[in-house]
C-alpha cells in the first residue's frame, strides 16, 4: 500500500491501566502499520496509582512513536483527553479509551471517511459487551434527557471514541472551559460529521472506573449545565405553575367561605403540606442556581486545566494549550 504522508495520532487517557497498555500498543501498531500509516500513540497518564507510568516509559523506549504525558494527579477522563488532544500533532486524531473497548480495527474505516472529506468520524456502538444492565439503562436515559433539554445534537449511542480532523482539534484547543463535556463540545463545533458503526468490546483487563452513581452524576451534571439553561428555567416555570394553582385555590376558598356551609375549612395539615411543598421547591431552585454558580466560580478562577509532571517524546515543541490572551501589563 502506498505510504501516506499524513500523521495519524491516537490519544488514550490512562488511569490504572498497567495491564492493558502493552496490548493496546500491539493492536494499534498492527492495524496502523498494516495500513501503511504514519502514526503516533499519545498516552496520557491521569495520575495512575499503579505502574502505568513505567509501562508508558518502557513503551516509549521500545518505540518512540509512543509518547506520553503524566499528570501531577488525577484530573479525570475529560481533562486527560483534552491534554492528549492538545499535544497530539496528527493531521487526524483518534480519541479512544485505553482499555481496548474501542477496537483499533475500526481505525481504517474511520480514516476512509476522513479521507472522503469528513472532519469528525464518531464511533457508533452497534452492540456493547461486558457492560451491566444498570450502566446501559442509565446511559440510555441520560442521552434521552440531554437530547430533550439541550440545543446541540449529540448522536445517540456514541461515546468519546472518534476521529477528528486537525481543524476540529484546533477549535477544541481554543475552548478553555473547565467543565468539559467533549461529547457535546465536538458536535457544537460543527463541520462535517459522520458515524461509523462498531462493536464495543469488553474491557481487556483491569476495572471499569465509571460504574457508580457517585462517579457518573457529576459527569451528567457537567454535561447538562454546560449545554442547557433548562434547569434554571425550571424554577421560573414551576413558579408560574404554582402561582396559577394558588389563584384558583384562593378563589375557591373565597367562594366556599361566602356561599358554603359555615364550617371551618380543611385543617392545618393542608397548610403544612403547602408550606413544605413550596419550601422544597425553593430549596431545589437554590440548589440548581448553586450548581451553575459553582461552575462559574471555577471558570472565573481561571486555573490551568491540568498540570504535567513528566512527559515522554513530547519535548520537540509540544503544542500545549492556547495561552490565555495577554493582559495590558504583559511584557511582550
Ligand atoms: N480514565 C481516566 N481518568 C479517570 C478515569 C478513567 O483517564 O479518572 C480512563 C481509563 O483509563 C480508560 C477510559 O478513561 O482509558 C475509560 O474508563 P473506563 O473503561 O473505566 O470507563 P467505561 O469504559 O466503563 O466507561
Ligand atoms: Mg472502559
Amino acid at each position: 500500500m502506498a505510504k501516506n504522508r499524513e500523521l495519524i495520532s491516537i490519544v488514550a487517557p490512562v488511569y490504572n491501566e498497567e495491564g492493558v497498555l502493552d496490548a493496546l500498543y500491539e493492536r494499534v501498531r498492527a492495524v496502523l502499520d498494516g495500513a501503511g500509516e504514519e502514526w503516533e500513540l499519545v498516552l496520557v497518564n491521569d495520575g495512575s496509582r499503579d505502574r502505568s507510568a513505567e509501562v508508558i516509559a518502557q513503551l516509549h523506549e521500545r518505540d518512540p512513536r509512543v509518547k506520553g504525558i503524566s499528570f501531577s494527579r488525577n484530573f479525570g477522563f475529560q481533562i486527560a483527553a483534552t491534554a492528549g488532544l492538545d499535544y497530539a500533532r496528527g493531521d487526524a486524531v483518534i480519541l479512544t479509551d485505553a482499555d481496548l473497548q474501542d477496537p483499533p480495527e475500526v481505525y481504517p474505516a474511520m480514516l476512509a471517511q476522513w479521507r472522503a472529506g469528513y472532519d469528525v468520524v464518531y464511533g457508533v456502538r452497534a452492540s456493547r459487551q461486558g457492560e451491566t444492565w444498570f450502566k446501559l439503562t442509565t446511559a440510555k436515559l441520560f442521552y434521552r434527557l440531554i437530547h430533550r433539554i439541550t440545543s446541540i445534537n449529540i448522536p445517540l449511542d456514541t461515546g468519546d471514541f472518534r476521529l477528528m480532523d486537525r481543524r476540529v482539534i484546533n477549535s477544541l484547543r481554543g475552548m478553555n472551559e473547565r467543565n468539559r463535556f467533549l461529547r457535546g463540545m465536538v458536535p457544537w463545533i460543527g463541520f462535517r460529521q459522520i458515524g461509523v458503526e462498531y462493536n464495543r468490546e469488553a474491557r481487556y483487563a483491569g476495572e471499569a472506573k465509571f460504574t457508580s452513581v457517585k462517579k457518573m452524576l457529576p459527569f451528567a451534571l457537567d454535561a447538562i449545565t454546560s449545554f442547557s439553561y433548562f434547569p434554571l428555567q425550571l424554577a421560573t416555570i414551576l413558579g408560574f405553575v404554582i402561582a396559577a394553582i394558588s389563584v384558583v385555590a384562593i378563589l375557591a376558598v373565597v367562594l366556599v367561605r361566602l356561599l358554603g356551609p359555615h364550617e371551618p375549612l380543611l385543617g392545618q395539615a393542608t397548610t403544612l403540606v403547602a408550606v413544605l411543598f413550596l419550601g422544597s421547591v425553593q430549596l431545589i431552585s437554590l440548589g440548581i442556581i448553586g450548581e451553575y454558580l459553582g461552575r462559574i466560580y471555577d471558570e472565573v478562577k481561571g486555573r490551568p486545566l491540568y498540570l504535567i509532571q513528566e512527559s515522554w517524546g513530547l519535548e520537540e515543541g509540544p503544542l500545549g494549550r492556547f495561552a490565555p490572551p495577554m493582559g495590558p501589563n504583559s511584557t511582550d
